[in-house]
């Protein structure tokens, strides 16, 4: 006779959310925690990411997950023993335009208020401060020098480890497909376990992940999530020696959706397609290259003539506002299934990861968080179409610009992406 297969947390995702996510709850005691990932672990959003890490956040409750997040990856190798390539460079967010100047010394003065060390300087002071950046073009913009990037292979690699070594159990290749549910007295629903490609387990505690495949994670499950995926690329130009230093300011052109780094005596820049179809993953847009370069090389003169070392496109998740989904999940009907929790992280994986996924390992386990006010942040604040009752994070990645239309549209695509 074989004993059923039970956990008593079921995680799906092996990304940076799921992954973090489950090493928090085992170690606060969750007993058996089991993490299903479809393919391997950090194949979704989170191995191919450019790494880009800030407190310089839209709203309090980013600002804080920024915060927190950078905290964890500071201490990270004292306290988890594996580390994620932390590297403070210091973050300038240029402003192009009077708007941007506006909302940039609004933002500035909201930062400063939640205890940010943050400030607005001049164009003249942004362009000592980054010598590569041109003084022309811009209107200066907001900086903190405790921002900076990591490694996000070596993410992967971190929580992939401090995984194993807390004991959770990680089954590769294994499908999440839908839920096991009861109705309650009260008329809602109760999970009692996870229906796998490798079988049933039972488990009380279901803690939904997928990155830019939510969607269809949610579908399995019976739970309207109007997260989307859409195409975003990145590019690593050769070395040159004035990026042959220990620190440079990392810069976002924030309209433009265009940002860049230092990597490896290089140039890392990303960007997405203002005109991107949603789910659109692998293919490069050339066009849209040149046009990055050309935006780039306005900035950051000396790229004019840097040949190209690596480029990839890859599949980033959003949610409509462009803000993390935290809470419990609803069935399309709008009832509760009690146990199940739902984590987004709506594009910004490696900044908000470790304190998106301590807030979900909070929730899961506890039903509440002392680290941010997730009021807000459920699903309820979708109306059917996944319109969204909050304002947009003024300061995310700006496309796609109308999230909520995208996100119907990757209804379709979701299958495609879930297919890669
Ligand atoms: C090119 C690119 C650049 C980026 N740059 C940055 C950046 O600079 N800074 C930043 O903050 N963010 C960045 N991001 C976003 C960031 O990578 C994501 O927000 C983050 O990785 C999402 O983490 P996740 O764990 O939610 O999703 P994922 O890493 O995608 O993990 C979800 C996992 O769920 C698995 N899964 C899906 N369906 C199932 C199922 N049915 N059963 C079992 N498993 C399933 C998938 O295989 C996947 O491994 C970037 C993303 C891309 C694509």
């Amino acid at each position: 006779m074989t004993t059923p297969d039970r956990a008593d947390l079921v995680v799906v995702g092996a990304g940076t959310i799921g992954g973090w996510a489950s090493y928090f709850a085992k170690t606060d005691g969750a007993g058996r925690v089991v993490v299903l990932e479809r393919e391997l672990a950090g194949m979704g959003a989170s191995s191919r990411a450019a790494g880009i890490v800030r407190a310089q956040g839209g709203t309090p409750a980013t600002v804080a997950l920024g915060r927190w997040s950078i905290d964890f990856y500071r201490r990270q190798a004292e306290t988890v023993g594996t580390d994620s390539g932390f590297r403070e460079l210091g973050y300038l967010i240029l402003a192009v335009t009077e708007d941007d100047e506006r909302a940039g010394r609004e933002r500035v003065a909201m930062q400063q208020a939640q205890g940010l060390d943050v400030r607005w300087l001049t164009a003249a002071e942004a362009a000592t401060l980054v010598p590569t950046l041109s003084l022309d073009g811009h209107r200066g913009g907001s900086y903190l020098a405790t921002d900076g990037h990591i490694d996000p292979p070596r993410n992967v690699r971190a929580y992939s480890l401090a995984m194993q070594a807390a004991g959770v159990e990680l089954r590769e290749r294994t499908a999440f497909l839908g839920l096991l549910v009861v109705p309650t007295p009260g008329g809602g629903r109760r999970v009692i376990g996870v229906e796998t490609s490798a079988g049933p387990i039972s488990t009380e505690r279901v803690l939904l992940t997928g990155g830019p495949s939510l969607r269809a994670v949610g579908r399995a499950a019976g739970v309207r999530i109007p997260a989307g995926a859409a195409r975003h690329t990145v590019a690593v130009l050769e070395p040159h020696a004035a990026f042959d230093v220990e620190r440079m300011p990392m810069v976002f052109d924030i309209g433009a959706g265009l940002y860049w780094r230092l990597e490896e005596g290089g140039l890392l820049f990303g960007w997405s397609d203002p005109d991107e179809a949603p789910g659109e993953a692998r293919s490069i847009n050339w066009p849209m290259y040149e046009a990055a370069r050309a935006r780039l090389a306005a900035f950051v003169p000396i790229t004019r003539d840097l040949g190209l070392r690596k480029i990839w496109a890859a599949t980033i998740d959003y949610t409509p506002d462009h803000l993390p989904i935290l809470g419990p999940a609803l069935t399309v009907d709008g009832v509760g299934i009690e146990g199940v929790t739902v984590a987004s992280v709506g594009g910004h994986g490696m900044m908000w990861g470790p304190g998106v996924a301590r807030v979900a390992a909070d929730l899961a386990l506890t039903g509440r968080t002392g680290l941010i006010d997730v009021a807000d942040l459920g699903l309820d604040r979708f109306d059917e179409q996944g319109r969204s009752r909050l304002a947009t994070d003024p300061i995310a990645l700006p496309f796609p610009l109308d999230a909520a239309d995208a996100a119907d549209a990757s209804d379709s695509a979701d299958e495609r992406v879930a297919a890669r």
